[in-house]
């Protein structure tokens, strides 16, 4: 039991605007969205970051959520980008690994 933001999404105890789920993962949408389509693909189990995931299935369980997220979303056909944030130099806020799914409009290449 943390008090991790996205672990207290996860109990349900901050809201969260879902959009899917699987066994192992729950997808939402971002807070401040920085795409017409931004959603976050978390682990129900709390790891701090990429760097500190266990196994290749955590990560494949992500991949395959953020898929149907980007089919459901219907940005599939058009492309999108799927980020993992980790450490300060990634750019992490928040200490529970989680995979950007932003798409809806051409995304500018490399990041600033
Ligand atoms: P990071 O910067 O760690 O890669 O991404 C963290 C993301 O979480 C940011 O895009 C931020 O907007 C989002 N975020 C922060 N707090 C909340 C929240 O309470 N709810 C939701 N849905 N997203 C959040
Ligand atoms: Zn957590």
């Amino acid at each position: 039991m943390t008090d991790c933001l996205f672990c207290r999404i996860v109990r349900g105890e901050i809201p969260a605007q879902k959009v899917a789920e699987s066994e192992d993962c729950l997808a939402f949408r971002d807070i401040a969205p920085k795409a017409p389509v931004h959603v976050l693909v978390i682990p129900k189990a709390h790891f701090a970051s990429l760097d500190a995931v266990p196994t290749a299935a955590v990560i494949g369980a992500m991949g395959m959520l953020a898929q149907r997220v980007a089919r459901e979303e219907g940005i599939a056909g058009s492309g999108y980008r799927c980020v993992i944030n980790t450490g300060d130099d990634g750019g992490q806020t928040v200490g529970h690994v989680h995979m950007h799914v932003l798409g809806g409009r051409a995304l500018g290449w490399p990041p600033g």
